[in-house]
């Protein structure tokens, strides 16, 4: 769409949407807003110290003994354990795998993937979690796809803006709402002190409530907030911090969607691996002689431990680990959030919705912000006529935990608004959970108000020599990503080889290779 590019550059890609290789323009204002994310605090602080966690519990860590724990029936050991085979967990096994390392993956789920979910749904693949590989020239999983032959389909980043009763918004009004968004985020920013971070979403909603524009405009600077901010941090902007949500750089060029799902790259990536399914960690004891982990399907012994769960499963304290987390980490994990993304397929009898955007957007009364806001072509990429609606923070939260019967009402409300006369009902619905689902407890990490980077590194720190931490959140440049999962895991696997002496740098480079 015309005039895209200068503004879909500026708070770095939003999902799904290309970028187009912007602009010296681009860069500058990259400079002047700065970096970072956050999402949704919806999890009180966890028991991360494990108040049991004593001398007792480390002596049980000695790995080399041989001896056993009374009362734990099935004790596997082997030199490295990861914990999650999502893509970060995954991509960490490889790497050990290839190094010549006995690695165990245990996973909470039957199903490997985590949030990369291609589901057979409504006579065709859909992506229950992640769709797009965000810049796909760059991108490590594409080069993967590559070399296994899978399809990688590259968006056109089409978008088409609509008032809610289907009337076209220009794309000069459109680009104005960007503008005056950047604006107002710029001038935010230099009134705040340093120190005194708040949500994007105070700021947006001083905005406005000053009444300085016109209703239309304020709703359309509402849109732009949506689209362009929490369509790319995968949370609200009422959970994302103003000082850094953008922190990190943008992906740029063009993204691209793999035909039949992602999970086929995550068998790719799994083939060669042992993964232990339906064994959800609980406990995680840590000390110089290595880990012992505990959970639904018995314990495991190793020399090390790789964990790779969500910010939000990590925050709600459903592993705890003995002795605690350091306070350093316990601190980033305040502050690094979770956020949610819903997703609803509705399923036509045909695709009547023409012309054929990638993109449908749609500019609400601001009571309404954000609420089934945008809306996915599916069928353009080959499949069956399916809308896909996203939604973001409290909506989504709120879309998935209501009946079904009334977010198909919903839904069916909004798309018949839209395409006036050419409207068909829906064959068939489905929709996410992320926001309840216990493995994940969110979609993606995000920085929260007085969050910085530090806190991603803070995550990704090793504690001991035995304890390594991997996963999206974890990975500075590219969190909230499938290319920030995945370097992670390389990145805790190299640390791991290097702790335990396996390998030196140049075999942890050898076996990061993916040729
Ligand atoms: C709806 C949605 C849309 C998204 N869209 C995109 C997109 O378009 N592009 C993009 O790049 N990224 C997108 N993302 C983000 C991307 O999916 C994630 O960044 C990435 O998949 C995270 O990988 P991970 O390995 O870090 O974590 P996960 O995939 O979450 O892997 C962690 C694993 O740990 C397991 N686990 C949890 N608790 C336990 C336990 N107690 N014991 C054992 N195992 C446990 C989980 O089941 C899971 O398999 C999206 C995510 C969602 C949910």
């Amino acid at each position: 769409m015309e005039g895209d590019a200068d503004f879909l550059g500026i708070f770095a890609a939003p999902i799904g949407v290309a970028i187009s290789t912007a602009t010296v323009d681009r860069r500058n204002v990259l400079a002047l807003l700065g970096l970072a994310a956050t999402g949704l605090a919806r999890c009180s602080r966890p028991p991360l110290e494990d108040p049991s966690s004593t001398t007792r519990d480390r002596a049980r860590l000695d790995v080399d003994s041989g001896r056993e724990d009374a009362g734990v029936t099935q004790e596997r050991r082997v030199d490295v354990v990861v914990v999650g085979a999502g893509v970060a967990g995954l991509r960490a096994a490889e790497v050990l795998v290839r190094a010549g390392v006995s690695v165990l993956v245990v996973e909470a789920r039957d199903r490997l993937g985590g949030r990369v979910h291609s589901a057979r749904a409504l006579g065709t693949t859909i992506e229950l979690g992640a769709d797009w590989l965000f810049d796909t020239g760059f991108h490590p999983l594409a080069a993967r796809a590559r070399a296994w032959g899978i399809d990688v389909r590259p968006s056109d980043g089409s978008y088409r803006l609509l008032t809610r009763d289907g009337r076209h918004v220009s794309t000069t009004r459109e680009r104005r709402w960007r503008e005056a968004l950047v604006e107002h985020i710029q001038r935010g920013r230099a009134a705040g002190a340093e120190g005194a971070d708040r949500s994007v979403g105070e700021l947006v909603r001083e905005l406005v409530a000053r009444r300085t524009e016109r209703e239309a405009d304020r709703e359309g600077i509402a849109w732009a907030a949506t689209a362009e901010i929490e369509r790319r941090y995968g949370a609200s902007i009422d959970e994302l911090s103003l000082l850094h949500f953008d922190d990190a750089p943008a992906p740029r060029g063009v993204d691209g969607r793999v035909l039949d799902g992602l999970s086929r790259l995550i068998d790719r990536l799994a083939s060669g691996i042992e993964v232990e399914r339906s064994f959800a960690v609980a406990r995680i004891e840590h000390g110089p002689q290595g880990v012992r982990i505990e959970g639904s399907r018995g314990a495991v012994r190793a020399k090390a431990a790789v964990v790779t769960v969500p910010v939000g499963v990590l925050s709600s304290g459903a592993v705890t680990f003995a002795p605690g987390l350091p306070d350093g980490k316990r601190a980033a994990l305040s502050r690094l959030k979770s956020g949610a993304v819903a997703k609803v397929f509705a399923k036509f009898p045909s695709a009547f919705w023409e012309p054929r955007e990638e993109w449908i957007g749609r500019v609400l009364p601001l009571d309404e912000r954000g609420r089934w806001v945008e809306l996915v072509d599916l069928a353009r990429y080959g499949g069956a006529p399916i809308l896909c609606a996203v939604l973001r923070g409290p909506n989504a939260i709120e879309v998935e935990r209501m009946a079904e019967r009334a977010a198909q009402g919903e839904l069916e409300r909004v798309v018949r608004a839209l395409f006036p006369g050419v409207y068909v009902a829906p064959e068939a619905i489905a929709r996410t959970s992320w926001s309840t689902d216990l493995y994940a407890l969110g979609t993606h990490s995000c920085l929260g108000p007085g969050a910085t980077l530090a806190d991603r590194d803070a995550l990704a720190a090793p504690v001991g020599s035995a304890l390594f931490f991997a996963g999206e959140a974890t990975d500075r440049a590219h969190a909230a990503s499938l290319r920030g999962a995945y370097a992670s895991g390389e990145r805790a696997a190299g640390e791991v080889l290097s702790a335990l002496g396996l390998v030196g740098d140049a075999g942890a480079q050898s076996a990061a290779s993916t040729s």
